[in-house]
């Protein structure tokens, strides 16, 4: 309905987050998502720019990333998000609602510099949800991931959805229901 490659609905924007980033971790690899959030053996950092700094960005460390913040809060140049990846670079994270801050990286460069380097943009765009157009653009200007939270169109708390790549929307799907309750141990 608004035009990405898949989608899947997750229990709100936080979860999303949580979940989308560790399928940005893990991929689909069973003993990397049994592993987490224990993330010593698998690529990690996520970067964000400080002028992008807001209240929900620790979620991102919830399945065991850490966040990687670059510039200051003046702003960050390109250079410095090519400068700070590297081989423990899981992902880059952006809140559309603070793309285009004074200083900072756009979200459509951000994803550009990722994908020289095939790591995966993850866009918060909880709220962005109006008009309906403006969900499907944040893919189409580079994001690989992106979060909604159905607080901000009458749905219920604690639902949301995520939108974007095939793969990374496969991997989200292997990590959100990891069996443990089939698990005799
Ligand atoms: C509300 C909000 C979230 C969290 O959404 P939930 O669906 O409540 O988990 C994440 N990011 C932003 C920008 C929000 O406003």
């Amino acid at each position: 309905l608004i035009g990405v490659d898949a989608a899947r609905v997750t229990p709100g924007a936080s979860a999303a987050i949580a979940l989308g980033i560790g399928a940005c971790l893990t991929g689909c690899d069973q003993q990397r998502i049994e592993a987490l959030p224990n993330t010593a053996d698998m690529p990690n950092e996520v970067i964000l720019q400080r002028g992008h700094h807001y209240k929900y960005d620790r979620c991102v460390e919830l399945a065991g990333a850490r966040l990687v913040e670059v510039g200051d809060t003046e702003g960050t140049r390109p250079e410095e998000i090519r400068a700070a990846i590297g081989p423990r670079t899981a992902a880059l994270f952006v809140p559309a609602h603070l793309d285009g801050q004074n200083g900072t990286v756009s979200l459509a460069d951000v994803a550009a510099i990722g994908h020289e380097q095939g790591i995966p943009t993850f866009v918060d765009a909880a709220y962005m949800n109006y008009p309906v157009e403006i969900m499907g653009s944040f893919n189409a200007q580079g994001a690989d991931l992106v979060c909604f939270s159905a607080k901000y169109f009458g749905g219920p708390n604690a639902a949301g959805f995520l939108s974007g790549r095939r793969d990374l929307i496969a991997a989200v799907a292997a990590i959100d229901f990891t069996r443990h309750a089939g698990d005799s141990a």
